[in-house]
């Protein structure tokens, strides 16, 4: 799902580096204007495995992106499969989930004004009703593939952070999260969209694996089932982890945050182009598509500094 406070929230500025000069020379402290990265999402882990300059746009230069009628109905489906659980059990009903739909519309509209833009061309409201009736046969699917009135969810919407021992911080936002009276835990996220094919579901499954790593670091709990709700496609993708699993997302992770920060380090981050880029905001400001980047916010080390930074690099 989109989110925004998962999303990174840096909080540690760089100390001792300085500006490099265009000719590569000896470069002068600066004072940067943005914040290196201190945490890790899986949306922005995703986003640098996609692409890293991708993932310098978003968490470094933080460039606006417009809204998406796809996201922000998704945005709006999780609100309401969130608020149904407010109800008695008896009471989830389809009927009654699609009738938040028009009060979470209006939350949604005015918490986040710019979404007004998705239908300012839209002075009739048709497709705005269309999009509308979309929300509703993703809130109907939900009730063919789970029953609410039998499910009393531990969390939902949770906030969950946690610290590796390396000092990485992970974070992300868990839609719902089920505990048995055994005490063992599912993590649920939905989707709005359709289910991967199978040679893609361990791609899908990594944002639950992250989540899986946080709560066993939070709680000493390997996660009994990992579960995937596809709205788009009626499909649920279940994954029952182990130690291990938990283990190896977390050596990925730490690769890839050592990456991460070589490259806000040394302010490489290369375009990785895919036929992804077609939903990327940023082409204007992408050397693949004949842009710019803007200035790097950020100081940057001193060129040899930097090659020792890469020295480092490679698989755990
Ligand atoms: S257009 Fe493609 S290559 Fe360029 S930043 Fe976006 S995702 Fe990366």
């Amino acid at each position: 799902m989109e989110t925004s406070t998962e999303d990174v929230e840096p909080s540690v500025a760089a100390e001792g580096v300085t500006a490099q000069a265009a000719d590569g020379a000896a470069a002068t402290p600066v004072v940067p204007t943005a914040i290196p990265p201190a945490s890790l999402s899986p949306s922005r882990a995703g986003d640098f495995m996609q692409c890293p300059l991708l993932y310098r746009f978003r968490v470094i230069d933080r460039l606006p992106e417009k809204p998406s009628e796809a996201a922000t109905r998704g945005t709006l489906v999780h609100a309401v499969l969130e608020r149904l659980f407010d109800a008695p059990a008896a009471e989830r009903t389809a009927p009654r989930a699609k009738s938040l739909i028009p009060g979470q519309w209006d939350r949604l509209r005015e918490s986040r004004p710019e979404i007004q833009e998705l239908f300012a061309d839209d002075p009739e409201g048709e497709r705005l009703a269309g999009w509308l009736t979309q929300a509703e046969q993703l809130v109907e699917r939900w009730f063919t593939l789970e029953d609410p009135t039998r499910l009393e969810p531990a969390e939902r919407e949770l906030f969950v952070e946690a610290e590796l021992d390396s000092g990485l911080r992970l974070r992300g936002i868990i839609d719902r999260v089920d505990v048995a009276p055994t005490g063992e835990v599912r993590i649920v996220d939905y989707k709005t969209g359709k289910a991967p094919r199978p040679e893609y579901a361990e791609g899908a499954l990594f944002q639950m694996k992250f989540y899986a790593l946080v709560v066993w670091r939070l709680k000493q709990v390997v996660p009994r089932r990992l579960q995937l709700v596809y709205l788009g496609s009626g499909d649920v993708l279940t994954y029952d982890p182990v130690l291990a699993d938990l283990e190896r997302v977390e050596r990925k992770l730490l690769a890839l945050w050592e990456a991460i920060r070589t490259a806000t380090e040394t302010g490489d981050w290369r375009p990785r182009p895919t036929k992804l880029c077609g939903w990327c905001d940023h082409q204007a400001h992408c050397p693949e598509f004949g842009g710019t980047p803007p200035p790097y916010p950020l100081p940057v080390r001193a060129p040899e500094s930097a090659e020792g930074a890469q020295g480092r690099m490679g698989p755990d």
